[in-house]
């Protein structure tokens, strides 16, 4: 059983081993010329800036900007926990140009809209985590976790964590995250 799986204090736990390599048997890697300046090519977050948007129910994206992506986590805390990060390959906040800033917070304010419609979320957890020892799965590469919230949800880990329902789980909702856009 994952150690994050019994108690809502932990929704902020790293992500699987795997996961954080980039290490995925259905990873597919974009071509040489597409990726950005300064990214890193075994971060999962790089590799979904550079894919074309022809791979984006494959890699679970839900919404692109110019600057930003929106990303289902393949290993969710709840049904919904979305991935809102830059395509650039930056870690820290003051990195950030202002306008990819405004762009990632009008994205938050956007999803919170949409998984309240879809999904009928009824709060969420926005978090940050900063660096290796506040938990960070991706260190390198700055992503917001919004995670919706449903009274009793605390358990979802338990019952799903592990199991190879989630991909199918994830294709059906990355579908029905893209037709609420
Ligand atoms: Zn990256």
């Amino acid at each position: 059983m994952p150690e994050y799986s019994k108690h809502s204090d932990t929704l902020w736990a790293p992500w699987r081993l795997s996961y954080i390599k980039g290490n995925d048997d259905t990873a597919v890697l974009p071509d040489p010329d597409r990726w950005r300046s300064g990214a890193d090519k075994s971060c999962f977050l790089c590799r979904a800036a550079a894919l074309p948007e022809s791979y984006d129910r494959d890699i679970g994206v839900v919404a692109r900007t110019d600057q930003s992506v929106v990303i289902l986590n393949r290993y969710p805390y709840t049904n919904g926990h979305l991935l809102i990060a830059p395509l650039q390959h930056q870690a820290t906040l003051p990195e950030i140009d202002a306008s990819v800033l405004l762009d990632l917070q009008q994205l938050l304010a956007i999803w919170c809209q949409r998984l309240t419609r879809t999904l009928e979320a009824q709060g969420f957890n926005i978090g940050l985590n900063l660096g290796q020892v506040a938990g960070a799965g991706v260190p390198g590469h700055l992503h917001w976790h919004l995670v919706p919230r449903w009274p009793g949800d605390v358990n979802f880990m338990t019952s799903v964590a592990g199991t190879r329902v989630i991909p199918q789980a994830l294709d059906d909702l990355w579908n029905q995250l893209r037709s609420c856009t």
